[in-house]
């Protein structure tokens, strides 16, 4: 069935105007300012967009499908993701990680909870290796992951200056990011290696010495959580400024922020101004992430779950709030996290991508329908397609 999104205005995530947009076999097959589709060709679902900006479909690159924490004893193992919890959210592409759990959860759950995931509808891509150094893969090495098992994108989340890894060394990372590399080179895939970002003092250190060192470039990192403290963030300016991608976290606690957690859509206009290029800043949610706060002892004081819902409200108040055009601040979302992972049938409504979706209302930027390949799931507000179990 041929669908044809009619009047709204589109932002690709650049602005287009007002255009219509044929989606046929899930993808986008047709963008122009007026199109009519004859019925006796095929049957075509009209979606009237009139009042709505028709945006791409959200990519949340850094989710912890399969669950995560664990931090406080096994209780506190945080639950798999449902789909509704991710299309509701607006987002049609998850990229799936595992934390600081490497040992009860499992690269082939992690491969399997994607591919489920991808049945109910939406598209999944997967980090192999978990907090933990060495890294665990599937297969017995990270190129072998990238290059055999179509899923595996990356690396990640590694720790890095933080209590709960496995305290590498920089030739440690040096030579995760080497096997990346190589095998993101013979797959064709962009073969990053996600770093998640603790408190520690030696923040980005090991980063900066790698990237002067020897002869991976910035392009390969993905360091994620930059806004976790001032500090760190400051250093994150820095860094991105010289070209590193910078990536900040959605999910957040009143605790967080009122000890020191920069908020995204803030630090997304602080950023701008500091003269980082905009291409180089992603928000994702870690979404089912455990959020422990821990006192200065360290001890587990309270623990809740991110969520892929807290995705989107950062660009709303990137562009409500910090006076962002909403076209910049699409782009943490969805060309960006594209065009950085090597994405290339996401992340943009142009013809010939993935039919990804989202209509926005245009007063409130609520997220009113979304489709995922073509196929609806959300249509104002009220969810079409439920996952196996909701
Ligand atoms: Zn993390």
């Amino acid at each position: 069935m041929l669908k044809l999104i009619k009047n709204g205005e589109v932002f690709s995530p650049d602005f287009l105007g007002k255009k219509d947009v044929l989606l046929a076999a899930g993808k986008i097959a047709h963008i122009a300012d007026n199109i009519d589709v004859s019925t006796n060709f095929a049957p075509v679902e009209v979606i009237d967009a009139t009042g709505k900006y028709v945006v791409p479909g959200f990519i949340d690159s850094h989710v912890h499908i399969l669950g995560g924490g664990g931090e406080g004893g096994y209780k506190t193992r945080t639950p798999e993701i449902r789909l509704t919890d991710i299309t509701t959210a607006g987002v049609t592409t998850v990229v799936g990680c595992l934390g600081t759990d490497g040992i009860t959860r499992s690269m082939k759950s992690l491969l399997a909870k994607a591919r489920g995931l991808e049945e109910e509808g939406v598209s999944t891509f997967i980090y192999t290796g978990s907090y933990q150094v060495p890294v665990r893969t599937i297969t017995g090495t990270i190129e072998d992951d990238l290059i055999l098992i179509d899923k595996i994108i990356g690396v990640g989340e590694i720790a890095m200056s933080d209590h709960r890894s496995s305290q590498p060394t920089v030739q440690d990372f040096a030579k995760i990011a080497g096997a990346a590399r190589v095998g993101g080179i013979l797959s064709g895939k962009a073969g990053v290696v996600n770093l998640h970002l603790g408190d520690g003092k030696r923040m980005l250190n090991f980063l900066e010495e790698i990237i002067n060192t020897t002869e991976i470039p910035y392009s390969q990192f993905v360091p994620t959580h930059i806004g976790r403290n001032k500090d760190l963030f400051e250093k994150g300016i820095e860094y991105a400024r010289k070209g590193g991608y910078v990536d900040f976290t959605t999910s957040t606690t009143k605790e967080f922020l009122e000890e020191g957690e920069v908020k995204c859509s803030k630090a997304l206009k602080i950023l701008l101004q500091s003269g980082v290029s905009p291409k180089n800043i992603t928000f994702t949610s870690d979404g089912q992430g455990s959020l422990p706060l821990f006192d200065e002892k360290g001890n587990l004081k309270g623990l809740t779950v991110g969520s892929c819902s807290s995705l989107f409200p950062e660009v709303r108040d990137a562009h409500f709030q910090e006076s962002i055009d909403l076209s910049t601040a699409l782009r943490t979302i969805t060309s960006n996290p594209a065009d950085i992972l090597k994405l290339s049938s996401k992340g943009y409504i142009r013809e010939g991508r993935d039919a990804d979706i989202v209509l926005l209302d245009k007063k409130d930027l609520y997220i009113d329908s979304v489709i995922a390949l073509g196929k609806t799931m959300v249509r104002n507000g009220e969810i079409l397609v439920k996952g196996t179990f909701i």
